[in-house]
């Protein structure tokens, strides 16, 4: 199973991705979780795309393409995987669809996340991650009021610099104007389905679920 998780920042790519990832045993594959491990592990990668990770603009094609062949051509998917955060431009999607033809697999869905700007400033303002087991929280959530540690493992919750409200309107203007071309890049080819990312995180993985034949 091939599956392109796509839609703007803030719409539960992430949540839904590792819940996905977990009942279909497949490999959750996140670039932007990839790029925040270089940067806390200082390597080269980390040191050249903090700067624009955190001012909402996105890491170059080059660098994009480069990690995803890396992973793609370890093994490590090769029972199958999510991918969420990539393709990101229509160059990254034409270097997908390369890369795949290459290895010999195709994409068997890519599924359109969707939800309204305003709903989507509001859950990237209110989302906290733990540090130490990487879950994704929204303090709107009545059981994390107040909280500072996460009802998981007892990790911090912390705020992503790039979940600044500056950075947040940023980085909805970059996926306006580079991402929402990769849709119709995916809906020509007849992959992409919509699914609507407003409901509860169990009502979202449902529909995906259905969408994907496993429901
Ligand atoms: P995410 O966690 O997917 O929201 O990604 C966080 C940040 O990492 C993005 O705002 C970009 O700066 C960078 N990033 C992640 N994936 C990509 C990608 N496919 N292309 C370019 N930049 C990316």
């Amino acid at each position: 199973m091939i599956l392109v998780l796509f839609g703007p920042p803030g719409v539960g790519k992430g949540t839904q991705a590792k819940l996905l990832a977990e009942k279909l045993g497949i490999v959750h594959i996140s670039t932007g979780d990839m790029l925040r491990e270089a940067v806390r592990a200082g390597t080269e990668l980390g040191k050249k795309a903090k700067a624009v990770i955190d001012s909402g603009q996105l890491v170059s094609d080059d660098i994009m393409v480069g990690i995803i062949r890396e992973v793609l051509s370890s093994g490590r998917s090769a029972k199958g995987f999510i991918l969420d955060g990539f393709p990101r431009t229509v160059p990254q999607a034409e270097a997908l669809s390369s890369l795949l033809e290459e290895l010999g697999i195709t994409i068997g869905h890519v599924v359109n996340l969707r939800l309204a700007e305003a709903i989507v400033v509001k859950r990237l303002s209110s989302r906290r991650t733990c540090r130490k087991c990487a879950t994704i929280y929204n303090l709107t959530e009545k059981r994390l009021a107040d909280q500072v540690k996460c009802p998981n493992c007892g990790g911090e919750l912390y705020q992503r610099e790039d979940d600044r409200p500056e950075t947040v309107l940023r980085r909805l203007s970059v996926y306006a104007r580079s991402t929402t071309p990769v849709e119709e890049f995916y809906r020509k080819r007849g992959l992409l389905t919509d699914v609507d990312g407003s409901g509860t995180v169990e009502a979202v993985n449902r529909a995906i679920l259905k969408v994907l034949g496993k429901l």
